[in-house]
């Protein structure tokens, strides 16, 4: 069955033990908010039901702690999908009499059906929201059953995908469930928390059970999970995260965005640490497979599309790259001998799971690169490479892409029996990438973004391993200064995209030593039409209006080159007044199809 929606962009939250839930509730949501910013509310119990809830961005809704009493509670920040940005469509909803509040991130299909079955036994509708069937259902069910029977009752009326935290007045606990949306459990000293991501609760606890699929879960003064496919109590393993708040904190940056371009030094690092024994493994199974595709979303698709160049130029192999959400028009050519190489920051991108599923189907392997340790596509892998980036807070992906990079070219080098080269390559780029997240090269970077800030439109290009860099840089411009930005491979610039071009347009030209010489041509056609010419490579060029340095690394060069324009993006995005956290319309791991 394909995953038909699958929203991972809102942030719920429950608490159950000796604290002031509205308290903890309220500070991890504000953890939460990357994930959906246009309202937020919280319901505590005390035991009865207390709610606030309004829109605007979490630390601008003025909550009244005095009037959120009690040590259990639930909250949520939206991303709206169904129904307006209104104070009676933010999250908790409450059932009509008022008893069951439930906080909801995802999307209930046939929630109109459901409505109409409601509004039939007499219920009145508040909201424009999907959501707001799920409390009455429970009330309805709670007539002949106890709480946990309703909840299950109503969880399987439902269509679509949901993490859900419910309370219910009078009862001291919050039963929470998920289906294609994520959900965590923190296990603490005599409290417990579910949230959609850790960092909603690693200041109280680093204990964490990620839940599965169908997985019910009732915390109060102890914890119990169910999954109601198997119809049965389950144990899961509680795993010890190993980073701590202040990395899931800005510190000193004023962004996210900054703090973890800034991070990339370490976050390489870290992604070369690994890995060497799976990575070997995995090697082997490119090496054994007939056909080989990568595929992976947005970023992770330059990525994948970036490494398809270095096992072609390394290891001689072609590796089909496809787009995870096209993915299905090849699934007649899937073998048994196939191998299919996923890319995900999250494990949770809708497009890759239902690729993985139906490639799995047809037999073949799965190889995933992730960078959220217990995510779904971990748990649908024959082998997993991890990322280790640490968590990556801000919309934008940052340092996830250069340790997807790192992660794909020690690949491409082990593939071709050559691990340990590869491995010292990637080495000799961190002094580099040191210096290019320095204050200095910000600065230096600020007065490119100051005069291109009024651009309407900027290009890049670049050829062979610079192409995907051109892609993805422009992504990057895209994303969070909403200019235009187009990336285009040099030798297509004169079949179109050179029509463009007028006077002060801006044109990122990237080089290396391997392209050099054409993409000077390039760039002199460029600047023929008035183009601004920005260079970014190894060496300097009379034509070029403004040069970036950076080191000739090779097949490790993509690590290196995106850099200077992920800080050219933040800082675009800063002088033209957007929140680079905050990129409209955009949420991390937004997977609808
Ligand atoms: N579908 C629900 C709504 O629009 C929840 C959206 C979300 O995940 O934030 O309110």
């Amino acid at each position: 069955m394909p995953y038909k929606v699958l929203i991972l962009v809102c942030g719920i939250i429950g608490y159950t033990g000796n604290k002031k839930a509205s308290k903890v509730v309220l500070k991890g949501l504000m953890t939460l908010e990357y994930r959906g910013y246009d309202s937020a509310g919280i319901v505590t119990l005390d035991p009865k039901i207390r709610i606030q809830k309004n829109v605007g961005k979490i630390n601008q809704i003025d909550f009244d702690m005095e009037k959120l009493p009690g040590n259990v509670g639930i909250g949520h920040t939206r991303w709206a999908t169904h129904g307006g940005v209104t104070k009676e469509n933010c999250h908790p909803h409450i059932s009509n009499n008022g008893k069951i509040a439930v906080v909801h991130n995802g999307i209930i299909e046939n929630y109109q059906e459901l409505r109409t079955f409601l509004e039939a036994k007499g219920f009145v509708f508040n909201t424009q929201t999907d959501t707001e069937v799920i409390p009455n259902l429970i009330e309805m069910y709670m007539k002949e059953n106890d709480f946990l029977d309703a909840v299950k009752k109503s969880i399987k009326m439902l269509e679509g995908s949901y993490a859900l935290a419910i309370v219910c007045e009078g009862l001291e606990k919050v039963i929470a469930v998920r289906k294609d949306s994520p959900l965590v459990v923190g296990v603490g000293d005599e409290e417990f928390f579910v949230a959609s991501d850790v960092p909603a609760f690693i200041e109280h606890t680093k204990k964490v059970i990620y839940l599965h699929e169908n997985d019910l879960v009732i915390i109060n003064k102890k914890l119990k999970i169910f999954n109601l496919k198997e119809d049965r109590e389950v144990e899961r393993p509680v795993h010890n995260i190993d980073w701590d708040m202040e990395q899931a904190k800005k510190g000193n940056f004023e962004h996210f965005m900054l703090k973890e371009i800034a991070e990339q030094t370490e976050s390489i690092k870290k992604s070369l640490r690994n890995n060497t024994k799976e990575i070997e493994r995995v090697s082997w199974m490119i090496n054994d497979a007939r056909k080989v595709y990568l595929i992976g979303c947005g970023s992770s698709y330059h990525a994948c599309l970036s490494a398809s160049y270095k096992f072609s130029s390394l290891a001689k192999k072609h590796l089909d790259v496809v787009l995870a959400s096209e993915f299905s028009n090849y699934r007649d050519l899937i073998e048994q001998d196939s191998l299919v190489i996923a890319v995900s920051q999250s494990g949770e991108t809708a497009d890759i799971l239902e690729a993985v599923k139906s490639a799995k189907e047809k037999g073949a392997k799965v190889v995933s690169i992730v960078n959220v340790t217990g995510s779904s596509l971990t748990r649908e892998s024959d082998e997993l490479l991890m990322m280790n980036s640490g968590p990556e807070i801000s919309v934008l992906s940052t340092k996830t892409y250069t340790s997807q990079l790192v992660v794909l070219t020690l690949l491409a080098y082990a593939t071709a029996g050559r691990y340990d080269e590869g491995k010292a390559k990637i080495k000799d780029l961190i002094n580099y990438v040191y210096y290019i997240t320095s204050a200095n090269a910000r600065d230096y970077i600020r007065k490119l973004s100051e005069k291109i800030k009024d651009s309407e439109h900027i290009y890049l290009i670049g050829r062979g391993l610079q192409y995907p860099t051109a892609l993805e840089a422009a992504l990057k411009i895209k994303e969070v200064s909403y200019i235009h930005a187009e990336g285009f491979a040099g030798g297509e610039l004169k079949h179109g995209a050179i029509a463009m071009i007028e006077k002060g347009t801006p044109c990122i030209v990237f080089t290396s030593d391997l392209t050099e010489k054409e993409m000077v041509g390039n760039a002199s056609e460029l600047k023929a039409r008035g183009a601004y010419i920005i260079g970014i490579g190894p060496r300097n060029n009379d034509l070029f209006d403004f040069f970036i340095k950076v080191m000739q690394a090779d097949e490790a060069n993509s690590i290196c080159q995106i850099i200077p324009i992920q800080i050219l993006a933040y800082q675009l995005a800063l002088l033209r007044g957007c929140d680079p956290d905050r990129p409209r319309n955009l949420a991390k791991s937004v997977t609808v199809k």
